[in-house]
C-alpha cells in the first residue's frame, strides 16, 4: 500500500484545500481573544457555531438527498483538523456532524426525513450524546439508565454525566437498558438508542446540572426520572443499540484524532515561531539543539499520526472494517497533541503560562483527549485483545 497508498493519500489531501482553504478564512474571524475570552467565562462559542452552521461544514457528511453535502470522514476530517490548526475548536459542536450517523445508519426512513434534512440546515442541532454514567464508567454494559416499555412508547430513569452540548442541542442521542444485564446472552444485549426531544422533556422528567472543568467544555449532568419516549423515539431495533454505538464511535475517534493533528501542528508551529524568535544569551532559543530536538520530534511524531487518521478515514470511507485503525488513529493523533502541547509549553517558557499566548488554554483542551471519548489504556486494551489476540485483561 505504500507507494500507491502515499499517492492516494496526496490525491485527498489536494481535494480538500478548497474547504481548508474556506475554513482557514472563517477561522480568521475567530482569533485567541475570542477562545481566550469565552475560555475565563466558560461561555458557549455561539457566534463561532452559527458560522460553522451557516458555512454547511456540519452537514458534511449527511447524503445530499437530506440536504447534506454527501462527503465522507475524509473530508469531516480535514474540516476538524483545519480548524484545530488555525487554533480554534471545534468541541462546541463537531458532535453536529457525526451523532446523527446512528439516525442515517439505523433510524427508520420516517426518522431519516424528519429529522435528517433539519440536522443538515442547523435548524435541528442534534449534538449530545449521552453514554457514560457515574457508576459504570467505560464498562458501558453496566449502565443502569433504564427504559421501561409503557404501552407503545418508553418510561426512562436513570442518570449520564458528562453529557457535552446538552444545553445546546434541541436533541439527544441516549443508551438505555430495555432488557437487564444478564438476561440475554451476551452482556451488550439488552441495550438500545434513542432518540429524545430536548425541548418537549426539559422540565417533564429531564434534568440538566452543568458540570464546571478545567477547560470551556459545557459538559452537564444529565438525570432522567419518569421520561416518557413515544414510541417513535426508539432507534433502530430494541436491545442492539451497543453495536449502534460502535459503529458511531469509530467516526467519532477519527474526527476526535483529527483534531488532536490540527492542535498538534498549531503547537508546532507556535513554538517554531516563538523559538526563532525569542533570544536568550544573545541568540535564537532554536538554535539551541535542546530546544529544536522537540521541536522536530513532535512534528515527526504528528505527521505519522496524521497517516493513521488518514488510513483509518479512507478505510472507513469505503465501508471497510476499521475499528483497530479507528482506535489507533485517535490513540496517537492525542499522543502527538499532548506531546507538542508539552514541548511548545517548554519551549515558552515562563511566557507559556501566560494566557495571552494561548498555549496554556490549548494545553488544557488538549489533554482532554488522553482521556475522552476513549481512554488511552482503553485503546491498548482493545489493541491488545483484539489485534493482536492476547488474553482479554478486565
Ligand atoms: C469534558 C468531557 C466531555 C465528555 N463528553 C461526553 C459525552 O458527550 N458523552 C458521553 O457519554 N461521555 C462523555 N465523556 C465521558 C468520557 O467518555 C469518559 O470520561 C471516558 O470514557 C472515561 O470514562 P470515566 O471517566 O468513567 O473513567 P473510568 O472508566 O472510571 O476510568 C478511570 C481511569 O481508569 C482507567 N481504566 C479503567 N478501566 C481500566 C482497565 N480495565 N484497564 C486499564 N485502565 C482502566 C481508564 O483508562 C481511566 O484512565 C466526557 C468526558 C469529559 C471529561
Amino acid at each position: 500500500m505504500s507507494v500507491n497508498g502515499n499517492w492516494f493519500m496526496a490525491q485527498e489531501f489536494d481535494k480538500f484545500e478548497d474547504i481548508r482553504l474556506s475554513i482557514r478564512s472563517l477561522c480568521g474571524n475567530f482569533p485567541g481573544e475570542y477562545w481566550r475570552d469565552l475560555d475565563r467565562k466558560k461561555s458557549y462559542p455561539t457566534q463561532f457555531v452559527k458560522a460553522m452552521t451557516e458555512s454547511g461544514f456540519l452537514g458534511v457528511l449527511i447524503p445530499e438527498k437530506y440536504g447534506g453535502s454527501g462527503m465522507g470522514i475524509s473530508a469531516a476530517a480535514a474540516i476538524l483538523e483545519e480548524i484545530h490548526k488555525c487554533g480554534c475548536n471545534a468541541a462546541a459542536c463537531h458532535a453536529q456532524m457525526y451523532i446523527m450517523g446512528t439516525i442515517l445508519r439505523h433510524g427508520s426512513n420516517s426518522q431519516k426525513s424528519e429529522y435528517l434534512p433539519k440536522i443538515a440546515s442547523g435548524e435541528l442541532r442534534l449534538q449530545a450524546f449521552g453514554v457514560t454514567e457515574p457508576s459504570s464508567g467505560t464498562d458501558t454494559t453496566r449502565i443502569k439508565t433504564t427504559a421501561v416499555r409503557d404501552g407503545a412508547g418508553y418510561i426512562v430513569n436513570g442518570q449520564k454525566v458528562w453529557t457535552s452540548r446538552v444545553e445546546h442541542s434541541d436533541l439527544m442521542l441516549l443508551l438505555a437498558r430495555t432488557s437487564p444485564r444478564g438476561e440475554k446472552e451476551k452482556r451488550h444485549e439488552g441495550m438500545s438508542v434513542f432518540l429524545i426531544d430536548i425541548r418537549e422533556s426539559v422540565g417533564n422528567g429531564l434534568t440538566i446540572h452543568p458540570i464546571s472543568t478545567m477547560i470551556n467544555h459545557a459538559t452537564t449532568e444529565v438525570f432522567f426520572d419518569d421520561l416518557c419516549v413515544p414510541p417513535d423515539g426508539l432507534v433502530g431495533n430494541e436491545g442492539e443499540g451497543f453495536k449502534y454505538i460502535l459503529d458511531g464511535m469509530n467516526a467519532e475517534r477519527i474526527l476526535i484524532g483529527s483534531e488532536c493533528i490540527g492542535d498538534a501542528y498549531w503547537f508546532i508551529e507556535k513554538a517554531t515561531n516563538y523559538a526563532k524568535e525569542r533570544k536568550v544569551f544573545g541568540r535564537a532559543i532554536g538554535q539551541n539543539q535542546g530546544v529544536q530536538f522537540p521541536i522536530a520530534k513532535a512534528y515527526a511524531a504528528t505527521e505519522a499520526a496524521k497517516l493513521m487518521v488518514e488510513k483509518a478515514s479512507a478505510l472507513f470511507d469505503t465501508g471497510k472494517d476499521c475499528g483497530a485503525e479507528a482506535n489507533m488513529a485517535k490513540m496517537l493523533a492525542a499522543d502527538s497533541s499532548w506531546e507538542a502541547a508539552d514541548m511548545c509549553l517548554q519551549t515558552h517558557g515562563g511566557y507559556g503560562f501566560a494566557e495571552e499566548y494561548d498555549v496554556e488554554r490549548k494545553f488544557r483542551e488538549t489533554r482532554l483527549y488522553q482521556i475522552a471519548p476513549i481512554s488511552t489504556n482503553l485503546i491498548l486494551s482493545y489493541i491488545a485483545e483484539h489485534v493482536l489476540g492476547l488474553p482479554r485483561s478486565y
